[in-house]
C-alpha cells in the first residue's frame, strides 16, 4: 500500500477479530496497530496485544483488568477497563477502526470512532439496526468513511462503483438459508443449539450464527442495507442462495445486473475493506468456477423464517421499532443460546416485544444516542418480562 494505515481493532476477540489480524499478519508492513478491545477474554486480549504490538488493550469488564494487567506486565502495552476504555480505544488516533464488538454494545465504541471521521471497517450490523439514521447523520456531520464489512454489503458497495447512485434500481442480499433451509416447520420449531450452530458455509460468532438460522440475520442486514446505501425497503431483495457465492447483486436502470463473488472467506470483504481503495492479498483459494456445478436462487420462505417478515415490517414502520426489534432478538438469542427459549420462540418473543413496546408508546425514532440506548434498555427488560410466557407457549 502507498502509505502505512494505523489500526484499532474493536472486538478484537471474535471471529471478525481474528480474521482481521490474521490479514494484518500477512500484511505487516501496511500496517500499525493502535489498540485492541474485548469484552472478557483477558488473556486473549493480551496475547493479540503483545503479537500485534499494539499501544492499548482495552477490557470491556472491569473484573478481569487485573488479569489483563498482568498479562501485560513488562511490554510497555498501556492498559484500562469499562466501557469507557473501550470508548477510549476507538478515539486515539487510529486512521482505520474496525467495527467487530456484536449487538448494540458497539454503538457508542463506534460513534466514538466516527465522531473523528476516521474510516471505519463496520462488521457491527446491530449499530445500524439499533440507531441507523442517527448513525448516518453522525456520518455525514464529521465525515467519516463507513466501509461495509458484512459480505453481502461488501459486495453492493463494490458492484455499486460501476454506475451511478441515481440510475441504481434495486439490490439483492443473498441469503445462505442456514443450517434449516430446508427442514419442514414442525421439526424446525423442535431445533437444538448444536443444530442451529451448525452453518453450512460460514464459520462466526455465536450470535450471528443463531441470526443466521433463524434468517433474522438476513433481516438485520436489509434495514442495514437501507441505511447505508439510502435505499427503500421496496428496493432491496432478498433471495436464498444455498451456494453463497453470489453476495450481493445491483440492479442498474437499463437492466444491467452486476454482481460480486467470492469464497465464503470473511477475509475476503475485510481484505477489501482494510486497504480500501487499494488491495491487499487475502490468501484465500480462488473460486473454482468450473468446479461449482450450480449456482441456485429462491425467494425465502416467510412463514418458516417469520424474522425477515417482522424486519420488513419494522423497517416500513421506522427506527424505533428496529430499536426494538434488535434488542429482543438480543435477548431471545442468549436465551435460545442458554436454553430457556425454544427456536420458534425467538421470532415469537421479538414480534410480542416489538408490538408491546408500540402499545406503550416506546417506539419513538432515537433523537440522540441516549434515546437509542433507552429504547434498547426498555426493550430488553420487556423482552426479558415477556420471555418465561413465550417460552412456556412455544415448548
Ligand atoms: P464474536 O462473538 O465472535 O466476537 C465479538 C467481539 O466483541 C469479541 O471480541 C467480544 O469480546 C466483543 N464484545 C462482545 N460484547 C462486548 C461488549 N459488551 N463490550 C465490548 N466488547 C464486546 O462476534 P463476530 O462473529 O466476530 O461478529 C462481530 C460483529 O460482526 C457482529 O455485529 C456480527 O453481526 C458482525 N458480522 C460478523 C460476521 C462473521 O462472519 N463473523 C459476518 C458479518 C457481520
Ligand atoms: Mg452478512
Amino acid at each position: 500500500m502507498a502509505k502505512q494505515r494505523t489500526i484499532t481493532l474493536l472486538g478484537a476477540t471474535g471471529s471478525i477479530g481474528a480474521s482481521t489480524i490474521d490479514l494484518i499478519e500477512r500484511n505487516r508492513g501496511n500496517f500499525r496497530v493502535e489498540a485492541v478491545t474485548a469484552s472478557r477474554n483477558a488473556t486473549a486480549l493480551a496475547k493479540i496485544a503483545r503479537s500485534l504490538g499494539a499501544q492499548f488493550a482495552a477490557i470491556a469488564d472491569p473484573a478481569c483488568y487485573a488479569e489483563l494487567k498482568d498479562a501485560l506486565a513488562g511490554s510497555g502495552i498501556e492498559s484500562a477497563a469499562g466501557n469507557e476504555a473501550v470508548v477510549e480505544a476507538a478515539q486515539r488516533p487510529a486512521d482505520w477502526v474496525m467495527a467487530a464488538i456484536t449487538g448494540s454494545a458497539g454503538l457508542k465504541p463506534t460513534l466514538a470512532a466516527v465522531a473523528r471521521g476516521a474510516f471505519i471497517g463496520l462488521a457491527n450490523k446491530e449499530c445500524l439496526v439499533c440507531a441507523g439514521s442517527l448513525f448516518m447523520g453522525k456520518v455525514q456531520e464529521s465525515g467519516a468513511t463507513v466501509l461495509p464489512v458484512d459480505s453481502e454489503h461488501n459486495a453492493i458497495f463494490q458492484a455499486l462503483a460501476a454506475g451511478r447512485r441515481e440510475d441504481v434500481k434495486k439490490i439483492v442480499l443473498t441469503a445462505s438459508g442456514g443450517p434449516f433451509r430446508t427442514w419442514p416447520l414442525a421439526l424446525m420449531q423442535k431445533a437444538t443449539v448444536e443444530q442451529a450452530l451448525q452453518h453450512p458455509n460460514w464459520s462466526m460468532g455465536r450470535k450471528i450464527t443463531i441470526d443466521s438460522a433463524t434468517m433474522m440475520n438476513k433481516g438485520l442486514e436489509l434495514i442495514e442495507a437501507h441505511h447505508l446505501f439510502g435505499l427503500a425497503g421496496g428496493q432491496i431483495e432478498v433471495l436464498v442462495h444455498p451456494q453463497s457465492t453470489v453476495h450481493g447483486v445491483v440492479e442498474f436502470r437499463d437492466g444491467s445486473m452486476i454482481a460480486q463473488m467470492g469464497p465464503t472467506d470473511m477475509r475476503v470483504p475485510i481484505a477489501h475493506c482494510l486497504a480500501w481503495p487499494e488491495r491487499i492479498e487475502a490468501a484465500v483459494p480462488s473460486l473454482d468456477l468450473a468446479r461449482l456445478a450450480n449456482l441456485s436462487f429462491e425467494a425465502p420462505d416467510l412463514v418458516r423464517f417469520p424474522a425477515l417478515r417482522l424486519a420488513r415490517a419494522v423497517l416500513e414502520a421506522g427506527n424505533g421499532a428496529a430499536t426494538a426489534l434488535n434488542a429482543a432478538n438480543e435477548v431471545a438469542v442468549d436465551a435460545f443460546l442458554a436454553k430457556r427459549l425454544g427456536f420458534a420462540g425467538i421470532a415469537a418473543l421479538v414480534e410480542e416485544t416489538v408490538t408491546e413496546a408500540g402499545r406503550r408508546g416506546h417506539l419513538r425514532e432515537p433523537a440522540s444516542v441516549e434515546d437509542a440506548l433507552s429504547v434498547d434498555h426498555v426493550s430488553r427488560s420487556l423482552a426479558a418480562d415477556l420471555l418465561p410466557r413465550i417460552a412456556a407457549k412455544a415448548s
